[in-house]
């Protein structure tokens, strides 16, 4: 009998942002379920991450599952001491306490970051490396966003990650985890690694794998490992650029029967990536220029606007009026625009009630130097509590939003929520009343993942560079320790640290 350990402890750290990420941030989550522990973990068959594919998997191998805690918070600052001691520490002592077990299963993401430990996900994978001792199979599914150091490449038997951005093959990534913890024991050899970093960050709206280059980069990636059997995996990983530490960077990570064969891989990959540095170079249009190109659009389909910098799901506060002010300043007769994070705003609507007017100050209270929208504003509609996700990407996962409202202005209808999340579903609109094929201009908060539902209704789509929290440009970002020469964009001005 394979007695396998799992479980999943997921954050993408913005180390700019400017709130800390604390425990119950893990357990109050828009849109995945919170703290999941013990057998609930294996209750639903159709859990679309990592954890999810690495059960179906598992129990096809027969292996035995003991599971401990899944949880996940929402990209935001730094993770707080006693959130990263006390789940590191649940994980680390179920181990110890019911071991000892074949293989452990991590479903991580590979870009927490504590004030204490700059590589989190390193950390955890030394103390669990600790209790199970060298030589029993340790492997990560990872999110393509992780920022990897040699510390976690040298602590677990092999890390796996996604090779979609929107992340629709996180179950498959658990699939593809399960695969290398089987050769591990089948083989009882441990894997030869290639870890390479790249000498550029990627700005996260250029990593797109629907569109080029990194289409092309995952078709590589594919096809070399396809070429040589003594290949296990091959990862690339665009990584996370919002993290200001010395393991942010792209990385190429492989896993083989032999050196030879790992360096090879890794070495053919990562030329490829380099010479695709060119289309790694930020380009955005300023929020009134993109508001004009969409209004010249005469298709009936929507013109889809990116807020791309002030998405939920890199740490922004998605609470930014920019996009919003360049639409009423060009009178547009018809926009939505999804999700406005504001609690009192959304409360407020629910007192006035639908058909109300109502004067409030929308959004802009999260970010310094920011203002709210302040105007009245008619409350289209009302909802609240769970619904269903219906996209490619979290179709499956209920979402709660606390209060929503629809609130109109002129031409464009805001959804706001009480919860902050990233507008990657078009059911986000539908709870709150809109269908988004139906309207002109359809506005996202979010770098990326709303391509997986919005794409295909849109006609053209436009990335647009309103002021946030955040900079997706990272050569606009203050940086103090990255690795010394690494270029911040593709093509881009090399960092220096200071004297
Ligand atoms: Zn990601």
């Amino acid at each position: 009998m394979t007695r396998v350990a799992i479980a999943g402890f997921l954050h993408e750290t913005n180390t700019f942002a400017p709130t800390p990420t604390d425990y119950d941030a893990f357990g109050e989550v828009a849109a995945f379920p919170g703290f999941v522990r013990g057998e609930k973990i294996l209750e639903n068959p159709r859990f679309p991450v990592a954890t999810g594919g690495f059960i179906a998997a598992a129990r096809e191998r027969g292996y035995t599952l003991f599971p401990i805690v899944w949880c996940f918070a929402e990209p935001s600052g730094h993770v707080t001491e006693n959130a990263f001691e006390r789940l590191t520490a649940e994980i680390v002592n179920a181990i110890a306490t019911n071991g000892p077990f074949d293989a452990v299963h991590l479903d991580l993401h590979g870009a927490m970051v504590t004030r204490r430990f700059s590589d989190a996900e390193a950390e955890v994978l030394r103390r669990v490396r600790a209790v199970i001792g060298p030589d029993t199979p340790l492997v990560a599914s990872l999110d393509l966003h992780g920022n990897i150091g040699t510390e976690m490449v040298k602590e677990a038997s092999a890390l796996v990650a996604y090779r979609t951005y929107p992340h629709i093959d996180m179950r498959e990534t658990g699939v593809r985890a399960c695969a290398l913890l089987d050769r591990l024991l089948t083989t009882r050899q441990p894997f030869a690694r290639a870890h390479r970093a790249l000498s550029f960050l990627m700005p996260a709206h250029r990593q797109s794998t629907l569109t080029e280059p990194c289409r092309s980069i995952y078709s590589e990636l594919e096809a070399l490992e396809r070429a040589d059997p003594a290949i296990a995996s091959l990862s690339f990983l665009p990584g996370f650029p919002l993290a200001d530490i010395p393991m942010c960077a792209p990385t190429v990570l492989a896993y083989a029967d032999n050196q030879d064969a790992a360096d090879r891989a890794a070495d053919r990959l990562t030329a490829f990536i380099s010479a695709q540095e060119e289309a790694f170079v930020p380009h955005l249009l300023p929020a009134d220029d993109a508001v004009a190109l969409a209004l010249a659009s005469r298709s009936k389909r929507p013109v889809l606007l990116a807020d791309v910098q002030d998405n939920a799901g890199a740490g922004g506060t998605a609470d930014t009026m920019g996009v919003i002010e360049a639409l009423l300043r060009a009178n547009v007769p018809d926009a939505i625009v999804g999700i406005v994070n504001d609690p009192e705003a959304a409360a407020a609507a629910h007192r006035a009630g639908a058909g109300a007017t109502l004067t409030l100050a929308l959004g802009g209270k999260l970010v310094a130097g920011h203002a709210p929208l302040r105007a009245s504003f008619v409350v289209e509609k009302l909802a609240d509590g769970a619904f269903s996700l219906t996209g490619p990407m979290l179709g499956g996962f209920t979402a709660n939003l606390g209060k929503v409202a629809q609130l109109r202005l002129n031409g464009v209808r805001i959804v706001v929520a009480s919860r902050r999340v990233q507008c990657n579903d078009q059911a986000y609109f539908r709870h709150a009343g809109l269908e988004p094929s139906e309207h002109r201009i359809v506005v996202v908060k979010s770098t990326n993942h709303y391509r997986a539902d919005f794409q295909p209704i849109a006609d053209q789509i436009i990335e647009v560079a309103a002021p946030s929290v955040y900079d997706v440009n990272p050569a606009n970002l203050p940086f103090l320790h990255l690795r010394e020469g690494i270029r911040l964009h593709g093509k881009g001005p090399t960092f220096q640290r200071r004297p």
